[in-house]
């Protein structure tokens, strides 16, 4: 087979590539995974049989249960973040919230998925569930509603696929600001928006400078939130291949 490029066409901008350049590295070859399964060059946080990619933010060993294949909330014992930290990132994971409905609003079905621990993912009971927008189910918690309401029903499984660029600093200014994309079940609910800072209830908050990678939190809110099939991949610049 003759040259598969070319070495004569116009330079990209920013770029030490021409067009089509013979010289640019191939991508690397990964095997997807079934059904929502990881691919093969995925970090695998949850796999369904223990927590021992976990730890309680209250120290120690989470202690959240493990039946058949997924965690649930153990109310009280507290949130739990994975051991390894990421920056910029690919997460995929599944929630469900209690078949059983109690409670409305933010009291129905609440956890969170927090990048680097800080920048909420609302994980909520949103099915025909009223509450103020920036809280239901897939918003970035008091930032930005979703696009749209993708939930599904109470007790089904659903999915997060996260991409999410991690804010930048310099000593302890902000360079610049976290990026998330979001598909909820299939469905993107949130399309490289600008991560206003931390989120928090009832309150506003500003950037603060963090290290550049951070765990993956999850929230005890108190609802016996169930999750499975965690996964990350780490993201990398596009010749850093
Ligand atoms: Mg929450």
């Amino acid at each position: 087979m003759g040259k598969l490029g070319y070495n004569d066409t116009p330079m990209l901008r920013d770029s030490p590539y021409c067009v089509h350049d013979d010289r640019r590295p191939a991508p690397t070859v990964v095997t997807s995974g079934s059904e929502h399964g990881p691919p093969s060059d995925a970090v695998v946080l949850f796999d369904g049989t223990d927590l021992s990619g976990w730890q309680s933010v209250k120290g120690g060993d989470a202690e959240w249960k493990v039946v058949d294949s997924y965690m649930e909330v153990e109310p009280k014992t507290g949130d739990i973040v994975s051991v390894e930290r990421f920056g910029d990132v690919q997460y995929h994971l599944e929630f469900a919230c209690p078949a059983a409905v109690k409670g409305d609003s933010q009291g129905r079905g609440n956890s969170g998925v927090f990048l680097m621990g800080l920048y909420e993912i609302q994980v909520l009971d949103g099915y025909d569930n009223p509450t103020y927008a920036d809280g239901i189910t897939a918003s970035v918690y008091g930032e930005y509603p979703p696009l749209v309401n993708a939930c599904r029903p109470p007790g089904e499984w659903q999915t997060y696929d996260i991409f999410w660029t991690a804010p930048r600093f310099s000593g302890v200014d902000l360079v610049s600001p976290a990026y998330l994309t979001l598909v909820h079940n299939g469905v993107l609910v949130h399309h490289h928006i600008e991560i206003m800072g931390p989120t928090g209830h009832r309150n506003v908050y500003r950037y603060e400078a963090h290290p550049p990678a951070g765990p993956l939190k999850l929230q005890d809110h108190g609802d016996l939130v169930r999750f499975r099939n965690i996964w990350a991949r780490p993201l990398k610049g596009y010749d850093e291949a």
